[in-house]
């Protein structure tokens, strides 16, 4: 093969790899940070108490793009080879992600798999059992996912032990003390009901004494019956409720036309299932978040 013919080939190879590396970020990514260890994650909470307990030893690899609505999700091939890679995946569990356990049985044993939701005080739902999945809302929970993760980093990584420990200490003081301040702040009001679009604030709600009413039920993609509508908007009107709150990320019609009719106001209420990317530019964090909702909790239940 004459020279010309290779140097051509060659150049040929080289763009061919630029290319690839440039059209698909996903490929380009691991590449880059493939130094440290990787930690794979399906919720944000998840990703935010790994990245404070961990600082910067490890990369922690958020599965669900920001911005997404966490029930639709559902991984990439990319995505899936990119978890394989990792040393956890941790996923939220309780029916959350239906693709977790797909996944789980195809990862090689070097992935420890944990399914946090078997390390959490869980909730059933009354009608038909099943288990709310949303259980980061009960901050005892948040606090519980965060001892749990610090010890299987601690115990996978020895050496960080001493920092993962103290930051997991810092991280819980934070917690506990936001925790006091929605005691304080639900303990007197003139309504305890929270009505919601979808079912997500069931914990809030246990944690908090508190009624939870929602539209539709634990996952975003279900409808509500004509019946479950009527009886809602029987409800505000009966007990004077002045807010019905939906989720940003989620479909809220239902949410929007109820408030129509009943003249209630509708409000955003953050589940926390996932955070947009202007949530992130503006480094909200689960303590931020869950402020914002306490705030806007105590003013539509005239708290005291
Ligand atoms: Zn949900």
């Amino acid at each position: 093969m004459n020279t010309k013919r290779l140097i051509f080939i060659g150049v040929m190879l080289v763009i061919i790899g630029v290319g690839v590396r440039f059209l698909s970020p996903e490929l380009s990514a691991p590449l880059q940070q493939t130094d440290k260890p990787m930690v794979a994650v399906s919720t944000f909470t998840l990703y935010e108490a790994s990245s404070v307990i961990t600082g910067d030893t490890l990369n922690i690899f958020p599965i669900v793009p920001l911005g997404s609505d966490a029930h639709m999700f559902s991984p990439t091939p990319v995505q899936v080879a990119k978890i394989s890679n990792a040393v956890f995946f941790i996923y939220n569990g309780a029916g959350f992600e239906t693709w977790a356990k797909s996944i789980e049985n195809t990862l090689p044993k070097t992935v420890k798999v944990i399914d946090m939701s078997g390390h959490v005080t869980l909730l059933r739902e009354q009608d038909d059992g099943a288990y709310d999945p949303h259980y980061w809302l009960d901050i005892d929970n948040m606090i519980t996912m965060t001892q749990t993760l610090e010890n299987e980093f601690s115990k996978r990584f020895p050496q960080n032990a001493k920092l993962y420990h103290s930051n997991a200490i810092a991280y819980i003081a934070k917690l506990q003390r936001l925790k006091s301040d929605y005691t304080a702040g639900l303990k007197e009001c003139k309504n305890r009901t929270l009505i919601s679009n979808h079912d997500a604030f069931g914990y809030l709600a246990h944690a908090n004494n508190l009624q939870n009413v929602s539209i539709i039920g634990l996952s975003s993609d279900e409808q509500p019956s004509a019946k479950i509508i009527a009886e809602v908007i029987a409800r505000v009107k009966e007990h004077g409720i002045t807010t019905i709150f939906f989720e940003e990320m989620i479909n809220d019609n239902v949410a929007q036309t109820i408030a129509r009719e009943t003249g209630a106001k509708a409000q955003p209420l953050q589940p926390l299932e996932n955070i947009s990317e202007d949530e992130l530019k503006s480094h909200q964090t689960y303590e931020s978040i869950m402020r914002a909702n306490l705030a806007k909790l105590t003013q539509a239940m005239e708290c005291r």
